[in-house]
C-alpha cells in the first residue's frame, strides 16, 4: 500500500498560512494585488480564472479582472500589461494562456515585468531558476516540490526521473529537482529505453500528456509516483498519466488524480503572488 500524496489537505494547508500573511501585511497597511487578464472566452479558461478569483478572495488577496474581448489586438493588450507594470498597487500579473491566435504568446510572456510575472514564464525568472537566483517559479513543479517537501520525502540525492520537457511543466520540474541537490534524467517523446530509465527512478515525476500511460512496468518497487497529467477518460472520468490502479500497489508514495497535483497550481500561484506583494 503507498503512501496517498494528498494534494487537497496540502494545498488547504498552504492557502490558510498564505491567508495569515496576507492578514499581517494587511495590517500594515499594504494590499496585495493580482491583476487576471483573459482575451476571449474560451470555457476551459474561464473555468480557471473563476477558480484563481476564489482562490484570492480566500486568502484576503484583492483580484482584478480584465476580461476582454476575443478580438483585443496583440497592442492593446500589451498596452494594458505595460499600464498594469507601471501601477504600484498591482503586485502580480497573470495572462491567461492560451490567447487567441492572432497574438503571439512569447510576446506577451515577454511584456510582463519578471517583478510581476507570478506564473514565472518570463524568460528572466526561467533563467533565474536554472543560476540559482531569486525569481518567481513556474506554479505546478513549485507544487510538486510542496507535495514532496510536505510529505517527509527526501529529494536530496535521490534519483529522480522527470518524463516531459515542456517549458511549463517538465523543464522547471528538473530545475527544482536539481535545486534540492536530486540526481535528475529528463525523458521526453525521443527518450530510448523509456521503461528502464523509469525504473532507476527513486522520485519519478510524470508530465506527458497521455492518459495513464505510465504502467507498473516502468516503476521501481517503493518509488514516489508524482502524476501531472490531467485527462478525461472515456466514460468522462478525471485520470493521470500514470495508471493509478496498476502503480499504486507496488509505489511507496503516489499522487492521485483528481486530488494530487492539480490543486496546488493554484496554491502556489497565490504563493507568489504573496512574494511578490512582500517585495
Ligand atoms: P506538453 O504536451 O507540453 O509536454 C509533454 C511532454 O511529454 C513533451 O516534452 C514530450 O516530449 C513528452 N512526451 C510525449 N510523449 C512521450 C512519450 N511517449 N514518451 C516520453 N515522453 C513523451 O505537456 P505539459 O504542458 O507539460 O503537460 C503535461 C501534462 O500535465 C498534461 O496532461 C497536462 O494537462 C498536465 N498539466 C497539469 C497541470 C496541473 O495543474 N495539474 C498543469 C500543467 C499541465
Amino acid at each position: 500500500m503507498a503512501q496517498i500524496i494528498d494534494g487537497k489537505v496540502i494545498s488547504q494547508q498552504i492557502k490558510d498560512e498564505l491567508k495569515e500573511k496576507v492578514a499581517a501585511l494587511k495590517n500594515e497597511g499594504k494590499e496585495v494585488c493580482l491583476a487576471v487578464i483573459q482575451v476571449g472566452n474560451d470555457p476551459a479558461s474561464t473555468v480557471y480564472v473563476g477558480n484563481k478569483k476564489k482562490a484570492c478572495e480566500y486568502i484576503g488577496i484583492k483580484s482584478l479582472a480584465y476580461e476582454i474581448p476575443e478580438e483585443t489586438t496583440e497592442e492593446e493588450l500589451l498596452g494594458i500589461i505595460d499600464k498594469l507594470n507601471k501601477d504600484d498597487t498591482v503586485h502580480g500579473i497573470l495572462v491567461q494562456l492560451p490567447v487567441p491566435k492572432h497574438i503571439n504568446e512569447e510576446n506577451i510572456i515577454n511584456a510582463i515585468s519578471p517583478t510581476k510575472d507570478v506564473d514565472g514564464f518570463h524568460p528572466a525568472s526561467v533563467g533565474a531558476l536554472s543560476i540559482g537566483q531569486k525569481g518567481f517559479v513556474s506554479c505546478t513543479p513549485a507544487g510538486v516540490i510542496q507535495l514532496l517537501k510536505r510529505s517527509g520525502i527526501e529529494i536530496s540525492g535521490k534519483e529522480c526521473v522527470v518524463i516531459g520537457r515542456s517549458n511549463i511543466v517538465g523543464k522547471p520540474m528538473s530545475m527544482l529537482l536539481l535545486r534540492e541537490n536530486g540526481t535528475v534524467t529528463i525523458c521526453h517523446s525521443r527518450t530510448k529505453d523509456l521503461k528502464e530509465v523509469c525504473k532507476r527512478a527513486d522520485i519519478l515525476v510524470v508530465a506527458i500528456g497521455k492518459p495513464r500511460m505510465i504502467d507498473a512496468s516502468y516503476v521501481k518497487e517503493g518509488a514516489t509516483v508524482i502524476d501531472v497529467g490531467i485527462h478525461r477518460d472515456e466514460n468522462n472520468k478525471l485520470c493521470g498519466d500514470v495508471d493509478y490502479a496498476s502503480v499504486e500497489p507496488i509505489a511507496g508514495a503516489i499522487t492521485p488524480v483528481p486530488g494530487g497535483v492539480g490543486p496546488m497550481t493554484i496554491a502556489m500561484l497565490m504563493n507568489n503572488c504573496v512574494e511578490a506583494g512582500m517585495n
